[in-house]
């Protein structure tokens, strides 16, 4: 199975990621996570993510493309991943179209995790709050001014992926303001619901959906009011014939 999570910071992406890839025995691979692993180690792609990442900005498309494509090759990936965090342009999405097709591979679905925004800040507002009581670390990027900016690049540059993905039938929304648990279900249904209408027998094709029956009735009906207005038709072309003709040859000829 092939996923894509999509939805702006804080929706709970990574959380179900985790959950779909455990339930399902893939890795779960988060762009976000890659880049900060980077950042740590100070690697060149590190060095250049840092500034932008902590301004809450997206990183160049050549950079992040190059990160999956080498990811989704290596073998725990073979039997399909979970996407999160990535693509977030429809430059990504693309990229990733042609290196799944190079394999000869395409994306199952795209969960997109419907959330309210303003509800949304104040939770992760909350979060944060809570994270720094326990003196536990928080990211840098996960600060109010921060949060604005990274949902700004969501709105302008990833929610675009919406429609791109809708029209390629691949969308599957839920309602990410539920609870874990019942986003998790939620997800589940959503997979399942293609699933079900493919293994349905296909019923047999018919030209109208109206029942055989009513269908040969009324088709009678129809052929009957045709073949009326046809010979309408031939009588009203009989009679301009006729009034079109020279009169000469309309009169009757006189006996002399
Ligand atoms: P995340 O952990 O997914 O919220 O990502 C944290 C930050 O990493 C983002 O705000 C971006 O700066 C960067 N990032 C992660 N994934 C991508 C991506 N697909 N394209 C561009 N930048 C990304």
């Amino acid at each position: 199975m092939r996923l894509v999570l999509l939805g702006p910071p804080g929706a709970g992406k990574g959380t179900q990621a985790e959950k779909l890839g455990d339930r399902h025995g893939i890795p779960r691979l988060s762009t976000g996570d890659m880049l900060r692993a980077a950042v740590a180690e100070g690697t060149p792609i590190g060095l250049k993510a840092k500034d932008i990442m902590a301004r809450g900005e997206l990183v160049p498309d050549p950079v992040v493309i190059a990160i999956i494509a080498d990811r989704i090759k290596q073998p725990d990936a073979e039997k399909g991943f979970i996407l999160d965090g990535f693509p977030r342009t429809v430059a990504q999405a693309e990229a990733l179209e042609r290196l799944l097709a190079q394999r000869g591979l395409k994306l199952d679905g795209v969960i997109e995790f419907q959330v309210n925004e303003g509800i949304l800040v104040n939770r992760i507002d909350a979060r944060i709050g809570q994270m720094r009581a326990r003196g536990e670390p928080v990211r840098a990027d996960d600060n109010p001014d921060v949060l604005k900016q990274r949902l700004s690049a969501y709105r302008g540059q990833t929610a675009p992926l919406i429609d791109y993905y809708r029209a390629k039938g691949l969308l599957k929304p839920i309602d990410g303001m539920r609870t874990i648990e019942e986003v998790t279900e939620a997800i589940r249904r959503a997979l399942e619901a293609p699933e079900k209408a493919r293994t349905q027998p296909a019923a047999p094709r018919r030209k109208s959906g109206k029942a055989r029956g009513t269908r040969s009735k009324a088709s009678k009906a129809r052929k009957a009011a045709r073949s009326k207005r046809k010979s309408k038709r031939r009588a009203k072309t009989a009679k301009k014939a006729i009034k079109t003709r020279p009169k000469q040859a309309r009169k009757p000829a006189r006996r002399g």
